[in-house]
Protein backbone atom coordinates (compact mmCIF):
# COMPACT_ATOMS: atom_id res chain seq x y z
CA UNK A 1 0.00 0.00 0.00
CA UNK A 2 2.20 2.57 1.17
CA UNK A 3 5.48 0.54 0.36
CA UNK A 4 7.52 1.49 -2.80
CA UNK A 5 6.83 -0.91 -5.43
CA UNK A 6 10.47 -2.01 -5.97
CA UNK A 7 10.28 -3.91 -2.49
CA UNK A 8 8.92 -7.25 -2.20
CA UNK A 9 6.29 -8.00 -0.10
CA UNK A 10 6.58 -10.69 2.48
CA UNK A 11 6.86 -14.05 1.66
CA UNK A 12 3.77 -16.20 2.15
CA UNK A 13 5.47 -19.45 1.91
CA UNK A 14 7.57 -18.26 4.97
CA UNK A 15 4.82 -17.56 6.81
CA UNK A 16 3.18 -20.88 6.38
CA UNK A 17 5.84 -23.04 6.40
CA UNK A 18 6.78 -21.52 10.42
CA UNK A 19 2.92 -21.83 10.91
CA UNK A 20 3.43 -25.33 10.39
CA UNK A 21 6.85 -25.43 12.35
CA UNK A 22 4.97 -24.51 15.46
CA UNK A 23 2.21 -27.06 14.91
CA UNK A 24 4.44 -29.57 14.89
CA UNK A 25 6.86 -28.59 18.10
CA UNK A 26 3.37 -27.97 20.00
CA UNK A 27 2.17 -31.43 19.22
CA UNK A 28 5.58 -32.30 20.72
CA UNK A 29 5.28 -30.79 23.46
CA UNK A 30 8.41 -28.61 22.59
CA UNK A 31 8.44 -24.87 22.33
CA UNK A 32 8.73 -23.82 18.32
CA UNK A 33 11.48 -21.10 19.18
CA UNK A 34 13.54 -24.60 19.77
CA UNK A 35 13.72 -25.13 15.93
CA UNK A 36 15.95 -23.11 14.00
CA UNK A 37 14.33 -22.67 10.09
CA UNK A 38 17.06 -22.51 7.75
CA UNK A 39 16.06 -21.56 4.34
CA UNK A 40 18.32 -23.32 2.11
CA UNK A 41 18.52 -20.81 -1.01
CA UNK A 42 20.92 -23.04 -3.23
CA UNK A 43 20.03 -21.97 -6.94
CA UNK A 44 18.37 -18.91 -6.25
CA UNK A 45 19.00 -15.19 -7.11
CA UNK A 46 18.55 -12.76 -4.77
CA UNK A 47 15.59 -11.27 -6.15
CA UNK A 48 13.89 -14.91 -5.32
CA UNK A 49 15.28 -14.12 -1.77
CA UNK A 50 14.13 -10.81 -0.82
CA UNK A 51 10.08 -11.92 -0.12
CA UNK A 52 12.21 -13.84 2.79
CA UNK A 53 14.19 -11.44 3.96
CA UNK A 54 11.09 -8.52 3.82
CA UNK A 55 9.55 -11.37 5.76
CA UNK A 56 12.47 -11.10 8.86
CA UNK A 57 13.72 -14.15 7.65
CA UNK A 58 17.41 -13.73 8.55
CA UNK A 59 18.80 -17.67 8.53
CA UNK A 60 19.79 -19.02 5.27
CA UNK A 61 21.64 -22.02 3.77
CA UNK A 62 23.79 -23.19 0.65
CA UNK A 63 25.45 -26.24 -0.79
CA UNK A 64 28.02 -24.81 -2.36
CA UNK A 65 30.89 -22.55 -1.62
CA UNK A 66 31.48 -20.69 -4.85
CA UNK A 67 27.32 -19.85 -5.27
CA UNK A 68 27.36 -18.24 -1.61
CA UNK A 69 30.23 -16.50 -2.48
CA UNK A 70 29.08 -14.99 -5.15
CA UNK A 71 25.50 -14.42 -4.18
CA UNK A 72 25.47 -13.24 -0.44
CA UNK A 73 28.18 -10.37 0.03
CA UNK A 74 26.14 -7.74 -1.11
CA UNK A 75 22.72 -9.21 0.72
CA UNK A 76 25.05 -9.11 3.98
CA UNK A 77 25.89 -5.16 3.03
CA UNK A 78 22.67 -4.37 3.41
CA UNK A 79 21.18 -7.14 5.80
CA UNK A 80 23.99 -7.28 8.50
CA UNK A 81 22.77 -9.72 10.65
CA UNK A 82 22.20 -12.42 8.21
CA UNK A 83 23.32 -16.00 9.43
CA UNK A 84 25.12 -18.12 6.73
CA UNK A 85 25.26 -21.95 7.27
CA UNK A 86 26.65 -24.66 4.92
CA UNK A 87 24.61 -27.64 4.17
CA UNK A 88 26.80 -29.11 1.42
CA UNK A 89 29.70 -31.05 1.05
CA UNK A 90 32.84 -29.53 1.63
CA UNK A 91 35.82 -29.99 -0.18
CA UNK A 92 39.31 -29.65 2.28
CA UNK A 93 40.88 -27.45 -0.39
CA UNK A 94 37.82 -24.86 0.19
CA UNK A 95 38.23 -25.32 3.71
CA UNK A 96 39.55 -21.85 4.15
CA UNK A 97 36.85 -19.76 1.95
CA UNK A 98 34.15 -21.90 3.97
CA UNK A 99 35.13 -20.81 7.35
CA UNK A 100 34.99 -17.33 6.18
CA UNK A 101 32.03 -16.97 4.49
CA UNK A 102 29.39 -19.53 6.28
CA UNK A 103 28.38 -18.93 10.53
CA UNK A 104 28.24 -23.35 10.77
CA UNK A 105 28.25 -26.09 8.54
CA UNK A 106 26.62 -29.11 8.48
CA UNK A 107 28.58 -31.19 6.33
CA UNK A 108 32.03 -32.33 8.56
CA UNK A 109 31.66 -36.21 7.75
CA UNK A 110 35.72 -37.08 7.52
CA UNK A 111 39.08 -37.27 9.26
CA UNK A 112 40.79 -34.88 6.35
CA UNK A 113 37.92 -32.53 6.53
CA UNK A 114 38.50 -32.19 10.26
CA UNK A 115 42.03 -31.35 9.96
CA UNK A 116 41.47 -29.10 6.88
CA UNK A 117 38.55 -27.27 9.04
CA UNK A 118 41.04 -27.38 12.10
CA UNK A 119 43.45 -25.30 10.88
CA UNK A 120 41.15 -22.73 8.98
CA UNK A 121 39.56 -21.89 12.31
CA UNK A 122 43.27 -21.18 13.63
CA UNK A 123 44.45 -19.07 10.56
CA UNK A 124 41.34 -17.38 10.67
CA UNK A 125 40.58 -17.16 14.17
CA UNK A 126 37.00 -18.08 13.24
CA UNK A 127 34.98 -20.74 14.81
CA UNK A 128 32.40 -22.01 12.83
CA UNK A 129 30.17 -24.63 14.92
CA UNK A 130 29.79 -27.55 13.27
CA UNK A 131 27.57 -30.57 12.40
CA UNK A 132 28.69 -33.79 11.91
CA UNK A 133 26.79 -35.27 8.72
CA UNK A 134 25.94 -39.04 9.24
CA UNK A 135 25.07 -41.27 6.05
CA UNK A 136 22.07 -42.30 8.10
CA UNK A 137 20.51 -44.80 5.66
CA UNK A 138 24.18 -46.53 4.56
CA UNK A 139 23.74 -45.45 0.73
CA UNK A 140 26.68 -45.71 -1.53
CA UNK A 141 26.85 -42.31 -3.29
CA UNK A 142 26.25 -40.10 -0.02
CA UNK A 143 28.15 -37.79 1.89
CA UNK A 144 28.62 -38.91 5.70
CA UNK A 145 30.40 -40.60 8.06
CA UNK A 146 29.55 -44.08 8.38
CA UNK A 147 27.69 -45.16 11.78
CA UNK A 148 30.03 -47.34 12.51
CA UNK A 149 33.05 -44.55 11.99
CA UNK A 150 31.04 -42.17 14.33
CA UNK A 151 33.14 -42.09 17.46
CA UNK A 152 36.98 -42.23 15.57
CA UNK A 153 34.79 -39.23 13.99
CA UNK A 154 34.06 -37.61 17.12
CA UNK A 155 37.48 -37.80 18.71
CA UNK A 156 39.25 -36.88 16.21
CA UNK A 157 36.83 -33.24 16.07
CA UNK A 158 37.57 -33.17 19.47
CA UNK A 159 40.93 -33.47 19.76
CA UNK A 160 41.31 -30.47 17.27
CA UNK A 161 38.90 -28.28 19.12
CA UNK A 162 36.34 -28.26 16.62
CA UNK A 163 32.99 -27.20 17.80
CA UNK A 164 30.85 -29.75 17.05
CA UNK A 165 27.22 -28.78 17.90
CA UNK A 166 25.44 -31.67 16.60
CA UNK A 167 24.02 -34.42 14.09
CA UNK A 168 22.78 -33.57 10.47
CA UNK A 169 21.01 -36.16 7.77
CA UNK A 170 19.82 -36.67 4.71
CA UNK A 171 17.79 -39.46 4.84
CA UNK A 172 17.23 -42.35 1.66
CA UNK A 173 14.88 -40.67 -1.31
CA UNK A 174 11.31 -42.52 -1.46
CA UNK A 175 10.98 -44.13 1.72
CA UNK A 176 9.69 -42.80 5.35
CA UNK A 177 11.92 -40.74 6.61
CA UNK A 178 10.80 -41.20 10.25
CA UNK A 179 12.92 -44.22 11.55
CA UNK A 180 16.12 -42.18 9.73
CA UNK A 181 15.43 -39.25 11.87
CA UNK A 182 14.73 -41.40 15.36
CA UNK A 183 18.09 -43.05 14.80
CA UNK A 184 19.80 -39.97 14.74
CA UNK A 185 18.14 -38.36 17.51
CA UNK A 186 19.54 -41.52 19.56
CA UNK A 187 23.36 -41.39 18.17
CA UNK A 188 23.28 -37.35 18.81
CA UNK A 189 21.88 -38.03 22.61
CA UNK A 190 24.46 -41.18 23.11
CA UNK A 191 27.20 -38.81 22.17
CA UNK A 192 25.72 -35.97 24.23
CA UNK A 193 24.70 -33.63 21.62
CA UNK A 194 21.71 -31.24 21.56
CA UNK A 195 21.93 -30.72 18.00
CA UNK A 196 19.42 -32.33 15.29
CA UNK A 197 20.46 -30.55 11.63
CA UNK A 198 17.25 -33.05 10.25
CA UNK A 199 14.05 -32.24 7.97
CA UNK A 200 13.81 -30.82 4.26
CA UNK A 201 10.57 -29.81 2.20
CA UNK A 202 8.76 -32.92 2.11
CA UNK A 203 9.43 -34.36 5.97
CA UNK A 204 10.30 -31.49 8.08
CA UNK A 205 6.45 -31.81 10.41
CA UNK A 206 8.32 -35.01 11.41
CA UNK A 207 11.29 -33.93 11.85
CA UNK A 208 10.36 -31.01 14.35
CA UNK A 209 8.15 -34.18 16.37
CA UNK A 210 11.56 -36.22 16.14
CA UNK A 211 14.20 -33.51 18.13
CA UNK A 212 15.03 -31.12 14.83
CA UNK A 213 16.74 -28.50 16.17
CA UNK A 214 17.56 -27.37 12.77
CA UNK A 215 15.08 -27.68 9.57
CA UNK A 216 16.60 -27.06 5.91
CA UNK A 217 13.57 -25.96 3.54
CA UNK A 218 13.91 -25.46 0.24
CA UNK A 219 11.07 -25.70 -1.81
CA UNK A 220 8.55 -25.09 0.23
CA UNK A 221 10.08 -21.65 0.65
CA UNK A 222 10.83 -20.85 -2.96
CA UNK A 223 9.30 -23.15 -5.32
CA UNK A 224 10.44 -25.74 -7.50
CA UNK A 225 14.70 -25.15 -7.66
CA UNK A 226 15.57 -23.54 -11.08
C1 LIG B 1 18.69 -28.76 -1.11
C2 LIG B 1 18.88 -29.22 0.29
C3 LIG B 1 17.87 -29.05 1.26
C4 LIG B 1 16.50 -28.48 0.95
O1 LIG B 1 15.76 -29.36 0.16
P1 LIG B 1 14.20 -29.11 -0.17
O2 LIG B 1 13.68 -30.46 -0.45
O3 LIG B 1 14.17 -28.18 -1.34
O4 LIG B 1 13.58 -28.51 1.04
C5 LIG B 1 18.14 -29.47 2.56
N1 LIG B 1 19.33 -30.01 2.90
C6 LIG B 1 20.32 -30.17 2.01
C7 LIG B 1 21.60 -30.78 2.45
C8 LIG B 1 20.13 -29.79 0.69
O5 LIG B 1 21.12 -29.98 -0.21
Amino acid sequence: MSEPATAAPPSTALAKTRDRIAAAARIARRRPEDVSLIAISKTQPAEAIRPLLAGGQRLFGENRVQEAAAKWPALRAEFPDIVLHLVGQLQSNKADEAVELFDCIHSLDRPSLVAALARAMDRTGKRVPCFVQVNIGAEEQKGGCAIADLPELLNAARAAGLPVIGLMCVPPAGIEAAPFFALLAKLAADNGFSGLSMGMSDDFETAVMLGATHVRVGSALFGERR
